[in-house]
């Protein structure tokens, strides 16, 4: 095992164990490590709050890291009428964008019009809608709306199709690496005193007289277990809310309805350039985004409702279907199953109406929820990645009008950078991954062994350790999903680098990470489409 040098917010495992087990009792405990359980452990520690906060598995391996990267205000939900939901959402989108520029940009989009339809109507109903956008992000704005002709539309995106093409509207959105965020939000909290700690689960809820009280932990890695007291507790577990509120006092607990949807990643030549395409209306009504992403072109999503929730979500081959029938229609070379280098779904954690059953998903609100139940507990879910931060912020509020904190300090994360934010970014998100993903922080790799052996896909020897030292990096699986996003990117290739990525983790904890032939048969599952 090899010495560290102190890093602001370093996630250091068995200190963060250590704190558990002497802390008497914290203010706020969260439990869930994705975007929002993350964004509450920051905005409760910048208050002034003593905080812990406990994943099961690494953080963001839930939906947090399943997104389509899209840092957006919601187009959609602007047709939907939803006024509201899109002015906060273009609030939140300025802050991250200027609060971890090493993460989240500003991309342009093209909406492509085709036939005489396109050239009248199209253009003009999206050119208005897309204006009003502009208009409710006021000095949040990123870039006018503008119209482009035929010439102009192949030269922003030239892998369009361009039969009947007759022009399209441009706007601004942006896009981010959700896992990389959520790390970077992990360590930004700690910097500010959480305790925040992956691969440690809770297994049961503690009460005192019916009020919750705290939880019992499990470590995942020695099982030991701790128990832990605050006087509030946040469930902010997305999809499995409900398992935790089975677990509080209510054995029928039924508040998501679980929607999913995939994505399916090929290379960056069928969409060259660095816009994103959105088709506005598919086949079945919905929107769908060819997005470029670390080199690669995102393809997706799908809206299915499910009713079991699995960790690592099973696609379907309709929704492979769908996607490679949307794609055939609006780029000008349709990939088909054999181009398709990952493919990976996550599950929505939508938020049930009263009397709703499973049924049709994409109508159900994406605004959040917070509930304050009778023990005490609250339970926050719904919302996107992107309004992860208000969200927090309200569940902090809420926490405060119930009484079961006293924030000593008023909200400060809508300007506050993430640890490793550079004054400005160097690189686009849509570029190939490497050093400029760390930010400032790239200084420190420079320091650390293997800094100039590159093991494939810009991850470097020295990224590795790096996410083993500071980004609390465990498995293989740690790293080449979420620290380095390989898995998602190329499936064969996270494959082919498992034994070498695992022999340096081996280095840095002492010990084999033990999950090496089930990241082998992980990366097989992201390689293969359903039958
Ligand atoms: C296909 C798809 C595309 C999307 N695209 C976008 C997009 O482009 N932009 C956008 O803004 N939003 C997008 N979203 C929405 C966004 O990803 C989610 O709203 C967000 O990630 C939800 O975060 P969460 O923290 O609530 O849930 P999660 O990320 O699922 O986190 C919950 C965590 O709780 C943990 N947990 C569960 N039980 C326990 C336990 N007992 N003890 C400890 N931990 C536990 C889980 O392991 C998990 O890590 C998309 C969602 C999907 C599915």
């Amino acid at each position: 095992m090899s010495t560290t040098v102190p890093l602001a917010g370093s996630l250091a495992r068995e200190a963060s164990l250590q704190r558990l087990r002497e802390t008497a009792r914290f203010d706020v405990l969260v439990i869930g490590g994705g975007a929002t359980g993350l964004g509450v452990a920051l905005e409760a520690a910048t208050r002034g709050l003593a905080v812990a906060l406990v994943e099961r598995d690494d953080f963001a391996k839930g939906t947090s890291s399943r997104a389509t990267k899209l840092v957006h205000g919601g187009v959609r939900y602007l047709a939907q009428g939803n006024i509201h939901l899109v002015r906060e959402a273009l609030r939140e989108r300025r802050a991250l964008l200027s609060n971890a520029p090493h993460l989240a940009q500003p991309l342009p989009f093209v909406v492509p019009a085709f036939g005489l339809r396109g050239r009248v109507w199209d253009r003009l109903f999206y050119g208005t809608g897309l204006k009003l956008y502009d208009l409710l992000a006021g000095s949040a704005g990123l870039a006018d709306t503008e119209f482009l002709d035929r010439a102009g539309t192949v030269d922003a995106v030239p892998g369009v199709c361009v039969d009947e093409l007759v022009g399209s509207v441009r706007y601004w959105d942006g896009q981010f690496d959700d896992a990389r965020t959520a790390i970077a939000l992990a360590r930004t909290a700690a910097s500010h005193g959480a305790v925040v700690i992956n691969h440690c689960a809770v297994r049961a809820l503690l009460h005192v007289d019916g009020r919750i009280s705290g939880a019992s932990l499990a470590d995942a890695e020695t099982g030991e277990g701790i128990d832990v007291h605050a006087d509030c507790v946040v469930n902010a577990t997305g999809v499995w809310v409900d398992e935790l509120r089975r677990l509080d006092v209510h054995p029928e607990s039924h508040m998501v309805s679980p929607s999913q949807g995939i994505h399916l990643v090929v290379d960056r030549d069928f969409l060259p350039g660095d816009h994103a395409l959105l088709v506005p209306k598919t086949a079945d009504g919905r929107v769908m985004f060819a997005v470029p992403w670390m080199g690669k072109v995102l393809l997706g999503t799908t809206d299915t409702p499910r009713d079991t929730i699995e960790s690592e979500p099973t696609p379907l081959i309709d929704e492979v279907d769908f996607i490679l029938g949307e794609a055939r229609k609006y780029l000008a070379r349709a990939p088909s199953a054999g181009d398709v280098r990952s493919i990976w779904g996550g599950v929505r954690p939508l938020v049930r109406p009263p009397d709703a059953g499973v049924g049709d998903t994409k109508d159900i609100s994406r605004e959040h929820v917070i509930v304050v139940d009778e023990s005490g507990m609250v339970t926050v879910t719904g919302g996107k990645w992107t309004t992860y931060r208000a969200m927090a912020e309200d569940v902090i509020d809420r926490c405060d009008r119930a009484g079961l904190v006293t924030p000593r300090l008023p909200s400060c994360t809508l300007d506050l950078p993430l640890v490793g934010a550079p004054a400005k970014a160097t690189h686009k998100i849509s570029d190939p991954p490497g050093a400029h993903l760390y930010g400032t922080d790239a200084q420190v790799l420079d320091g650390l062994p293997g800094s100039a052996r590159e093991l494939g896909m810009g991850l470097s020897e020295a990224m590795v350790r790096f996410a083993v030292r500071y980004e609390a990096a465990r498995t293989v699986e740690d790293v080449l999903a979420r620290r380095a996003r390989i898995l998602f990117l190329d499936a064969a290739l996270a494959d082919a680098l498992a034994d070498e990525v695992a022999s340096i983790v081996a280095e840095e904890l002492g010990h084999e990470p033990g999950d090496l032939a089930r990241f082998k048969a992980l990366a097989q599952r992201y390689r293969t489409l359903p039958a």
